[in-house]
């Protein structure tokens, strides 16, 4: 546990969301007809040689970009749009408890040849197989655990993966708070810088040093 805790004082940024999470109650869905910015989504179903013939996740990939959509990223003119979807094969990757401490490292070496630069690259892992992270995100990846899709983890680390960082004013999706159904707004300074990192990644502007 002091383990964790001094990993999470050193990388705020990569790996959050300690609690489970719920999906936002008091909500609108809110849909546009054109975003002024879209981005691909990859979504990457990860299993292990033992597991890979067995469809061990039942997502429903349209309806969870829609949920995407409708709560977190239209409202401010992003549009995610569901690219490709694949099982990608990855015993380090599948059961993460063996890194305990560096699954930041671990999760970024072992995505390195399969997520595609442009796109915003989500890995799923089950709850089961990572000790106290919900999900971890930067540098257009994501690494969310199956049973927290439907939550604020999944925008929250989203946003890490376009740039942003820990924020905590109340009800913002980048805050840290315990209460995690409360976290359902991005702040005008994020939308702005999503939306600036969608257009370097999409027409290669130039990327603005980390
Ligand atoms: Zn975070």
């Amino acid at each position: 546990m002091k383990k964790l805790l001094i990993f999470m004082l050193i990388l705020p940024f990569l790996a959050c969301s300690h609690d489970d999470d719920h999906g936002p109650e008091d909500m609108g869905i809110m849909f546009v007809e054109n975003p002024e910015r879209t981005i691909k989504v990859n979504i990457f179903y990860v299993e292990t040689e033992e597991t890979s013939d067995k469809s061990s996740y039942n997502l429903d990939e349209g309806e969870f970009i829609e949920y995407l959509n409708g709560y977190y990223f239209h409202r401010y003119g992003i549009g995610l749009e569901l690219g490709e979807s694949r099982v990608l094969i990855n015993s380090e990757l599948y059961d993460l408890r063996d890194n305990q401490g560096s699954e930041p490292s671990t999760f970024f070496m072992q995505t390195q040849d399969s997520y595609e630069e442009d796109k915003i690259n989500i890995y799923i892992i089950k709850r089961s197989n990572i000790i106290g992270i919900a999900g971890m995100g930067r540098i257009q990846r994501v690494l969310l655990t199956y049973e927290n899709l439907f939550t604020s983890t999944s925008p929250h680390e989203i946003g890490h993966s376009l740039g942003l960082f820990h924020n905590d004013e109340v009800k913002n999706i980048m805050s840290t708070t315990l209460d995690k159904q409360s976290r359902q707004v991005f702040n005008g300074n994020q939308e702005d810088k999503m939306k600036k990192r969608i257009d370097e990644l999409k027409y290669g502007k130039s990327i603005s040093a980390r």
